[in-house]
């Protein structure tokens, strides 16, 4: 790869990438369908296949509703599988929940250190979630990794959402790079898609979320088993 010996910035998914996806995610899931049901137990199963997700097993499938959409997504597409509320009162609870789950979070690796050494290095970073912008302020606080970051975004930043270019244009924007300097790394497709669609140097994809080697191969350039591999890319 002639494009990664120019990588200077990096802009990371939070959930699936940052964040071990089934450790933190499935419970909350299963909360979310819990407050979408009213706790109706039969509606939370139908609510979370109509998500993506197994409710007895908790297999999240790659690339679906729960694994990849943004909260807004999230709760039109559980009005649309009948629950109870408008789209407007849910996404408020579903805000809501996701920002108290940041305290039940587990991370990929240790992340101040990871972040410390990438800022070490000299590499402008950021994180461009789906998650509300306040749930991953609070991430990188409660991990320590809040100092190291150039720019955060969040579905509600203003900046798009994925797999819209937005997000690494305000990377770009705020750290005075151009896309072909920006790696991004995550852990769905439409990570890889954003990347692709504003012109990125390099896409790299991780299985710690609810993707596939199968499911990422076309629009990565690299798959890695975790972020702790990523600097062998760069
Ligand atoms: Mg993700």
């Amino acid at each position: 790869m002639v494009a990664s010996k120019t990588i200077v910035g990096i802009l990371f998914d939070k959930d699936g990438t940052l964040l071990d996806y089934v450790k933190s995610w499935v419970p909350v899931n299963y909360e979310l369908a819990r407050i979408a049901s009213k706790g109706d137990e039969t509606l939370a199963r139908v609510l979370l296949q109509a998500g993506g997700m197994d409710p007895d097993s908790g297999f999240v499938a790659p690339d679906s509703l729960l694994a990849a959409g943004n909260t807004v997504e999230i709760a039109t597409g559980m009005v649309g599988a009948g629950a109870p509320f408008t789209v407007e009162e849910l996404t408020t609870l579903f805000d809501s929940l996701f920002a108290r789950s940041a305290d039940y979070a587990v991370p990929v690796t240790d992340l101040g250190v990871f972040f410390a050494g990438l800022h070490a290095k000299g590499y402008r970073l950021g994180v461009a979630s789906s998650d509300n912008e306040k749930s991953i302020r609070e991430t990188a606080r409660r991990f320590g990794f809040d100092s190291y970051l150039h720019y955060v975004a969040g579905y509600d930043s203003g900046h798009g959402v994925k797999p819209e270019p937005g997000m690494v244009l305000g990377f770009c924007a705020a750290t005075g790079l151009e896309p072909h300097q920006v790696a991004v790394v995550g852990d769905n497709n439409h990570d890889m898609h954003m990347g692709r669609s504003a012109g990125v140097g390099l896409t790299v994809a991780v299985l710690t979320g609810t993707g596939s080697r199968q499911s990422l191969a076309a629009a990565s350039d690299h798959c890695l088993a975790d972020i702790t591999e990523l600097e062998a890319v760069l």
